[in-house]
């Protein structure tokens, strides 16, 4: 929601300043969707919010539901008609929301729909945390019960590429007079632009971090992710230890197994000595997700647990996550690209 618009709109209309805690009541307590559901406001200002001031700046295009992963996701109309999507999961207490920062990813990660898709362009901070609000309103409306406690940006588009954006987005969703999201429960994943960690580190030190690595050898992962030419292993590395030594907090390293492309013994090993060629190695932990490889197919559990067994025996700290909702096609960007 642009909330300095509606502001705006209640200060023109000569409204007390308590109008303005009542329309964060309404759509940041209450959860409307509509601002005819805002009784307590005046006719006069509803009509104008209708017209003028959407509470949401995208409109749902469609909006599908897995009832055995329990995630739901949405593909999303932006007033220019570009599509992106948004997701809903529940992984542990409390509701997950993924959500997008780009329309279409110019990163090109070649195990990825969205990569494929190509770049449209930024999303707004508005577009970003009104993902989040537009959850918020679908946990009310389907009595789904619990709040929403965590928040990723790893769905469509390269958040780091968008940064400024995703600072104000984060700011905006920890506000205490907004959704009040912890930012301790807030995760961004890049897929390893190395010059913006630095920057992340100080803005905003409290967001965990997860890096997308998938490949510990520098032209394998040129390969699956040409990020990799423009920042390799090494100025990663570097870049990381920098963040390690500003934040001191956990980073996720991102690693979705590939059978037979990323899990040979040779992988193991090299991300092995990578994680132990950090200054702070004891601050990386390893999630393994057996990679959605569309059409209902994924990695093998059992391939995904070797992996997993290995980096134990090496001392490296793992989690093997799950992978949801392959039902409806929950990969970032799948949904997108078939529309
Ligand atoms: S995996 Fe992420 S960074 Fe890579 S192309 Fe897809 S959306 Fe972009």
């Amino acid at each position: 929601m642009n909330f300095e618009l509606v502001k705006q709109f209640i200060k023109q209309a000569g409204l007390p300043n308590y109008r303005i805690t009542q329309v964060k009541e309404a759509v940041y307590k209450s959860g409307i969707a509509s601002w005819g559901d805002a009784t307590a406001l005046p006719a006069d200002l509803r009509a104008r919010l209708e017209k003028e001031g959407p509470i949401l700046s995208f409109t749902i295009k469609k909006m599908v539901f897995s009832e055995k992963d329990r995630v739901a996701k949405a593909l999303l109309k932006l007033k220019d008609g570009l599509l992106i999507e948004s997701v809903l999961l529940k992984p542990h207490e409390g509701w997950s929301v993924c959500v997008s920062t780009q329309v279409g990813c110019p990163m090109r990660c070649s195990f990825c729909s969205t990569g494929r898709m190509g770049f449209k362009r930024d999303l707004t901070d508005e577009e970003i945390a009104d993902q989040v609000l537009m959850w918020f309103q679908y946990i009310k409306k389907e009595k789904l019960g619990e709040r929403i406690s965590h928040v990723v940006f790893m769905g469509m588009g390269e958040p780091l590429l968008n940064y400024l954006n995703v600072v104000k987005a984060v700011q905006q969703l920890t506000d205490p007079d907004f959704l009040n999201i912890g930012a301790r429960h807030i995760s961004i994943s890049t897929s390893g632009i190395a010059d913006k960690l630095h920057k992340l580190a100080v803005d905003l030190p409290q967001v965990n971090l997860a890096l997308s690595l998938h490949n510990a050898d520098n032209a394998e992962r040129s390969k699956l992710m040409p990020v990799n030419r423009r920042y390799d292993l090494d100025e990663l590395q570097k870049a990381l230890d920098e963040y390690l030594a500003l934040t001191g907090r956990q980073v996720f390293l991102e690693y979705a197994v590939i059978d037979g492309v990323n899990n040979r013994p040779e992988h193991i090993r090299k991300l092995g000595k990578w994680i132990r060629g950090s200054r702070f190695s004891y601050l990386l932990h390893v999630n393994l997700i057996a990679c959605n490889l569309g059409r209902g197919e994924k990695t093998d559990d059992r391939a995904v647990q070797a992996f997993a067994d290995a980096l134990k025996a090496m001392g490296i700290g793992v989690t093997i996550r799950k992978s949801m909702g392959n039902d409806i096609s929950a990969a970032c960007g799948q949904l997108a690209s078939k529309n």
